[in-house]
């Protein structure tokens, strides 16, 4: 069972009662914010506003500084507010966003791979694009929250205002296995591949010291998406068991994220994009190939059934 104790808002009169003023608060490091309440994931999360975070609030080109032609426009807002019925509307312009308002319309997770293959790298194109999502993965496992759960953040375009997103660093998948970035990403040694970060890439980016990034199956995967084939590395072990406690977590705090994917009729993952009317009810993990033609992450190597078997097994 996966602990996911929040740390409850309700018991603070009664902590507060028996507790000297000025005690700090006392954090695992595991925790993701919904609607500013704090809940234990097991495995390290690094907020926003924690040390070494990556903070989409901030209206600043902290690291990628304004695009041209955007100079005389220093700031930039990122993300929105999610639609939803005139009633929920009502009642968060008064009170700003609860828990249980959040549950009634947050009902899909959507998976992308960054193309950036660090998370770093990847909030400094999000920011030069003026774009948000709310979880971004990186290839050691840490989990980066970027925003609060409540906001709309920017990420997968109709599929925003519903859905919480992830982009899970790597490279990417290609029409050709010997494309010109995974051949610059990953070098091969007598374990199998492993990524090599280019030197372009801040070597430093990573919160693990000197952490070797390995593909968590060692061949080369392929697969067709939108009637296309594809090549691509296998994510890390250490993504998977991240990204498996994630959407565990994220099904019992918002329980419309049903732990599945959309299938065909012999229960296999579709390698397609939902029509409209498929993603307005679906609930659950989706791809963000799932949401448009235009894209094809998380890619033909994403382990599915791994993270959403995972994911079961932690909330039985
Ligand atoms: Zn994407």
């Amino acid at each position: 069972m996966l602990d996911l104790r929040p740390l409850l808002l309700t018991s603070l009169c009664v902590v507060s009662c028996a507790t000297p003023p000025g005690e700090p608060l006392v954090r695992r490091g595991d925790e993701i914010s919904v609607c500013g309440q704090l809940f234990h994931i097991g495995t390290p999360v690094v907020l926003w506003n924690d040390p070494g975070g990556f903070d989409a609030y901030s209206a600043k080109y902290r690291y990628s500084g304004p695009p041209p032609g955007d100079e005389e426009q220093p700031d930039k807002q990122r993300y929105g507010t999610r639609d939803t019925t005139a009633e929920i509307a009502n009642r968060v312009s008064q009170r700003g966003w609860e828990l249980e308002d959040l549950q009634s319309v947050v009902r899909q997770f959507v998976v992308h791979y960054d193309v950036c293959g660090t998370s770093k790298q990847c909030f400094k194109v999000l920011e030069a694009r003026g774009l948000s999502v709310h979880f971004m993965l990186d290839i050691d496992g840490t989990i980066y929250q970027t925003l609060d759960l409540k906001e709309r953040a920017w990420h997968a375009s109709q599929a925003n205002s519903a859905s919480v997103g992830i982009e899970v660093a790597q490279i990417g998948a290609y029409e050709q296995p010997t494309a010109v970035a995974l051949r610059s990403w990953y070098r091969e040694d007598e374990q199998g591949p492993y990524v090599r970060l280019p030197e372009h890439i801040d070597q430093t980016a990573i919160r693990t010291p000197d952490f070797v990034a390995r593909p968590a199956r060692s061949q080369m995967f392929d697969g067709v998406i939108h009637g296309k084939k594809y090549y691509q590395y296998d994510f890390t072990e250490e993504q998977y068991a991240a990204l498996t406690r994630l959407t565990a977590a994220l099904h019992r705090v918002l329980p419309r994220i049903a732990l599945d994917a959309p299938r065909d009729d012999e229960g296999a993952v579709l390698r397609r994009a939902l029509t409209d009317d498929e993603l307005k009810s679906f609930e659950g993990v989706i791809g963000h190939w799932h949401v448009t033609t235009r894209k094809t992450d998380p890619g033909p190597a994403f382990d599915w059934e791994r993270v959403l078997q995972g994911a079961r097994e932690l909330v039985d």
